[in-house]
């Protein structure tokens, strides 16, 4: 897909979500939030729900999890206008309430659709409820700051994921903010890990996938040097910080490590 034809996709994705009334949740959102950000990017950041701003102003990370998340994005060179950035559930869940796993289910086609759109390298997953998207099963305290293989059924078979905190757990607990930004350290390099099995070309067994046939228009948006591939002149960070581990296990299905 052309970025073009990649931006038209979303675009039909947003307006359906603005109209959906898939699941209660239509019924006191003021806004729904479909996601925003550049067709050109490699990297999706996948939050959990909107909150009370989102819903007012129908765009994602508005509030001060937002503020945070443009400064976590700011500490490796990058600004959210060169990324995606959307939510698990497009509507806000009343009382910012944690989202009901069948409003989870309704919303889930828009995601995958957007992830078929975008066809995204990485996919960095804020907070538990997307985690449990791209990798079911982990534990947010043992996998954030690393990266891995998406479940074949996330909707981005050919990317890597990966988990970080939710930007408002760290307003919530002020000993995660330092984590946050130690984990978004491993973000650029997580990409050139992404792009570097990527251009490996799939393994056999992700042939059969429609995303995977996709990659090698892929390899030609990551060489044509559009932004995050700043991130390839970054600094390797500091021996004594965290880097990113690849772990392997019952979530690395399509058998890329
Ligand atoms: N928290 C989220 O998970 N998403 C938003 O868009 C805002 C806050």
């Amino acid at each position: 897909m052309i970025e073009a034809e990649r931006q038209k996709a979303l675009d039909a994705i947003g307006s359906e979500v603005a109209a959906c009334t898939r699941c209660r949740l239509h019924r006191t959102r003021t806004k729904a939030v479909p996601g925003e950000g550049t067709a050109a990017t490699e990297v999706i950041f996948v939050g959990e729900g909107p909150g009370f701003n989102e819903d007012r102003q129908g765009r994602p990370f508005v509030g001060q999890a937002g503020a945070l998340l443009g400064e976590l994005l700011g500490s490796v060179g990058w600004s959210r206008d060169e990324v995606f950035i959307t939510n698990v559930v497009k509507c806000r869940p009343p009382e910012n309430r944690d989202p009901e796993p069948d409003e989870i289910a309704a919303c889930a086609p828009f995601l995958t659709r957007q992830l078929e759109a975008l066809d995204p390298a990485l996919v960095v997953t804020l907070g538990r409820f997307s985690m449990a998207r791209f990798n079911p099963g982990a534990r947010i305290g043992q996998v954030h700051g690393t990266f891995r293989a998406c479940h074949a059924d996330s909707g981005a078979p050919a990317a890597l994921t990966y988990a970080m905190y939710h930007p408002a757990a760290a307003l919530h607990q002020g000993a995660l903010k330092a984590t946050l930004f130690r984990d978004m350290e491993g973000v650029p390099l997580a990409l050139l890990e992404a792009r570097r099995l990527r251009s490996a070309g799939p393994p056999a067994a992700m042939q059969p996938t429609a995303a995977a046939a996709g990659a090698p228009a892929d390899l030609g948006r990551a060489e044509a040097g559009h932004l995050p591939s700043r991130a390839i002149q970054e600094p390797a960070p500091p021996a004594d910080q965290v880097e990113p581990s690849v772990e392997s296990g019952p979530t690395d299905q399509l058998g890329l490590f």
